[in-house]
């Protein structure tokens, strides 16, 4: 071991996003001398993702999403090593190797490289131009793109991606179908009147909502898309896909390592995972959540900054336990939407109650896990939120007495 390395602390961290440029961060402000590294396939340094759907409406530019410029990690000292993919990690040697073959040895690694989405394998589909996912700043300059000549669109996905897209393509003026497989959006979460708000939400802009529709073939003419068949026999004509169908997590780096993992990369409350000096944090992370003592899995933007932070705190020696209860918010077409907490796609067996005013479109749902308030979903008036949070991070039990005044406060 070189005198350098004995003395300077060498961290590398897989993924760019926040996870990973938040831990990158937080070392820095503790650590003045150790080497950072962080090694990103994507092009950009950190973009906002979740400003992503304002690039698609025009009310940003996809320049304004950078948040991260390179001077700042020029400063910082910390090495960003873009377009460059990590192909493989050896937990015995302490290494990373790259895909143009650089190996980087690591005394702590932390691995932050987020999900991809699924593909949309249906017949036709595969190399038609005009279907999109929207995972990426590249994906956003796609769609843009073939939005400036849409006539007309189908997305694809019961979830926040096919939500974005939805309400992206109205906005932009463009006809859209959203097909969603399941009875409603959001199907684990929401119980049937929160279904029967979003859709009313959705058809008041304009938008054609139907569900248990399934994409069951791809048409498409001179190698562009001209529609959607579903399983149902319903032909939608179309000239842009926005898919949205679910992230897989990207540990496929990992496969010849001890490193446990299953959905995710299993880490326990500390973010370490199975393998010493290995963490894992963001959206990739499957962690040990300590509100509802079960492993857990998130795909929030502040979870993955808190993930971040906690992760570079333990990386350096520390002992800090993951107990953030992380929210999502997002506007719902013209109203506002709120998931916080765990919910039941997350967790099953929680008791809920739920309150609905469609007149007022207001949709409140409360899950409770041995008596705590454990998640929540709300729609139209969201302010609740924070008191909501401070909630469940007391843990206090709550009688069932007591539960039903929380869907009116
Ligand atoms: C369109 C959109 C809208 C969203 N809106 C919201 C919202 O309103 N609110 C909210 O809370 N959340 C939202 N999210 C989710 C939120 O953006 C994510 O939870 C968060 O960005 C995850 O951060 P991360 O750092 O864990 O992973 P990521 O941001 O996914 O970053 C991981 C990075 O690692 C890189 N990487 C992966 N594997 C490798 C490898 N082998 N080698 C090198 N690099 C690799 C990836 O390319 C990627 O750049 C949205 C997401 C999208 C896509």
């Amino acid at each position: 071991m070189s005198v350098l390395s004995a003395g300077r602390k060498r961290y590398v961290i897989v993924g760019n996003g926040v996870a990973g440029t938040t831990a990158a961060e937080t070392l820095r402000k503790a650590d003045a001398e150790c080497q950072i590294t962080i090694l990103a396939d994507e092009p950009y340094p950190l973009y906002n993702r979740i400003a992503l759907p304002r690039v698609l409406k025009k009310t940003t530019l996809p320049e304004r999403t950078i948040i991260r410029q390179l001077g700042w990690h020029a400063d910082n000292r910390i090495d960003l090593l873009l377009e460059t993919t990590v192909t493989r990690v050896d937990t015995e040697a302490k290494t990373v190797t790259t895909g143009d073959g650089r190996e980087l040895p690591y005394d702590k690694l932390l691995i932050a490289s987020g999900g991809t989405p699924n593909p949309l394998r249906l017949p036709g589909a595969a190399g038609t131009r005009g279907i999109y996912h929207f995972q990426t700043l590249d994906d956003t300059k796609a769609i843009l793109a073939r939005t400036e000549r849409a006539k007309s669109a189908v997305t694809l996905g019961g979830s926040f991606i096919a939500y974005e897209l939805t309400e992206a393509f109205r906005h932009r003026n463009i006809p859209t179908t959203w097909l969603v497989r399941g009875p409603r959006f959001l199907h684990r979460i929401i119980d049937e009147d929160g279904g029967a708000l979003v859709d009313r939400l959705a058809r008041e802009v304009g938008v054609e909502t139907y569900y248990g529709e399934q994409g069951a073939e791809v048409q498409a003419e001179c190698g562009d898309v001209a529609g959607i068949t579903t399983h149902s026999g319903k032909r939608f004509s179309c000239d842009l896909v926005g898919v949205g169908i679910g992230l897989t997590l990207r540990t496929e780096f990992l496969k010849d390592t001890p490193v446990q993992v299953r959905t995710g990369v299993v880490t326990n409350e500390y973010l370490e995972t199975s393998v010493p000096e290995v963490y894992a944090a963001g959206d990739v992370a499957e962690f040990f959540d300590v509100h509802i003592g079960a492993h857990n899995q998130m795909g929030t933007w502040n979870n993955a900054a808190a993930h971040g932070r906690t992760a570079a705190v333990n990386m350096m020696g520390g002992r800090q336990v993951y107990g953030e209860v992380p929210f999502y918010t997002s506007t719902m077409f013209e109203s506002q939407m709120a998931a916080i907490g765990t919910t039941p796609d997350i967790r099953a067996g929680m008791e809920a109650i739920s309150r609905l005013d469609l007149g007022a479109h207001v949709y409140r749902r409360l899950f409770f896990l041995e008596g705590r308030l454990a998640g929540a979903v709300l729609i139209g008036d969201i302010r609740v939120r924070r008191q909501l949070v401070d909630i469940i991070k007391s843990r206090q039990v709550i009688e069932p007495g007591e539960r039903e005044k929380l869907l009116a406060v």
